[in-house]
């Protein structure tokens, strides 16, 4: 089923002046607005929040690196097509990063590691470039650059089982929390028919495969087969959701690798003191944050959860003369760690609540001559047109206890 034309995030996303294009900048080049930005820094933290309690820790890398890295990853050959390259004035290529991977495989080799010190867990929301086609790029859903929040872990075989099981937890609360309905899970496998199409070799991929099987029957997952919906250089989990409007999204991945660490001759010293080759874990959570926010805006048709709504009150006087306790509320709130706003035009209350409706804030907080005497707030949820009057603490109150909630 198809969200209905007012559901479209292109014109939402106007609407709500959550991202623009500019001809200067070039398509497929979003540029996001201060409220856009407010709401891909809360996804990006609550993914955070959840990878931190999981033992991952931030890394940063550059977004351009020499040719020789993917030339050693695979990705020179495999992304040809679709690497922005850049020639430096002394001659030397150098490209800009389709996906962070290699520049992580980088970090975890810079030193000799022991198995004790395993898995090490690195996350990076960062942008990623890739060159498609302008007839293909489309809103936010395909892009030419694009956020990443990324992850990698770096362990052993013996390790995979628990750090895919974390990482599907985390998946689990990030996409519950935000009201989609999991729903199955694709086993991406490659397709054996066209080994080409891939790196490694066929032990590699039996491995990999046979652990991700195992780990979808052990969580009881429905699972759909994907033949040859691997990346080139391994299988996924592909988590498929549902949304309010009852389509069906791929919305987050985790993938066995066992060829980059191979590639990069990424190892750690066993309990025999040997050096044993690791694994690494592809673990994004939204995937492409530009993509995501391509389905959760339509997911919500605009009207974000109150945690998550750039503006999550606005102030409105009945009339002029209540300006002066319309900006202390708001500067109440906004000590409060709530997100408001004022509404001082010159027009009638009647069209300011239209007003904040149309932009689908939460909550008006309406104030007349009771409200200021008696120091109170009446509040309005954009869900009904009941005014609840109560003293102004209460309100932040309760705000504070649906943000601490993720409502
Ligand atoms: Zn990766």
């Amino acid at each position: 089923m198809d969200a209905n034309k007012t559901d479209d995030h292109k014109k939402l996303g106007k609407e709500l002046d959550l991202f623009t294009f500019s001809d200067l900048v070039g398509s497929g080049l979003p540029l996001w607005t201060p409220k856009g930005t407010i709401l891909r820094n809360l996804l990006d933290e609550f993914v955070w929040e959840l990878r931190r309690k999981n033992g991952y820790e931030k890394v940063e890398i550059p977004h351009i690196t020499k040719r020789e890295l993917y030339e050693k990853s695979g990705h020179w050959e495999k992304f040809k097509d679709d690497l922005f390259r850049i020639t430096t004035r002394e001659g030397d290529e150098f490209a800009l990063k389709p996906m962070n991977c290699p520049h992580h495989t980088q970090i975890y080799a810079r030193k000799p590691w022991s198995y004790r010190e395993l898995p090490q867990r690195y996350a990076n929301t960062t942008m990623c470039y890739r060159d498609e086609q302008s007839g293909e790029l489309n809103g936010l859903s395909r892009v030419r650059a694009f956020t990443q929040d990324d992850a990698h872990c770096f362990c052993r075989e013996s390790q995979v089982k628990e750090e895919f099981l974390k990482i599907w937890d985390i998946i689990e609360e990030f996409y519950s929390t935000l009201g989609f309905k999991p729903k199955k899970i694709r086993l991406s496998f490659h397709d054996q028919n066209h080994p080409e199409k891939y790196l490694g070799d066929k032990k590699h991929w039996k491995t990999a495969e046979d652990i991700l099987s195992d780990i979808a029957k052990e969580k009881g997952a429905e699972t759909i087969d994907g033949v040859g919906e691997a990346a080139f250089y391994g299988p996924k989990l592909d988590f498929m959701a549902e949304d309010a409007h009852g389509r069906l999204w791929q919305v987050a991945t985790i993938q066995l690798d066992m060829n980059m660490p191979e590639r990069f001759d990424l190892t750690c010293t066993n309990e025999q003191g040997q050096r044993e080759r690791i694994v690494m874990i592809h673990a994004a959570v939204m995937g492409s944050i530009e993509r995501f926010l391509s389905v959760l805006i339509e997911h919500v048709g605009g009207a974000f959860p109150f945690w998550l709504s750039p503006v999550q009150a606005k102030v409105l006087g009945v009339s002029e003369k209540h300006a002066g306790y319309v900006r202390e509320v708001v500067a109440a709130l906004k000590t409060a760690h709530i997100r408001a706003e004022m509404d001082d035009a010159n027009e009638s209350l009647g069209k300011k609540i239209r007003n904040a409706k149309s932009e689908k804030i939460p909550y008006l907080l309406v104030v007349g001559d009771k409200e200021v005497e008696a120091r109170t707030v009446s509040v309005e949820s954009r869900n009904d047109g009941k005014q609840d009057a109560m003293p102004l603490a209460d309100f932040i109150a309760r705000a504070n206890a649906e943000i601490a909630q993720r409502k």
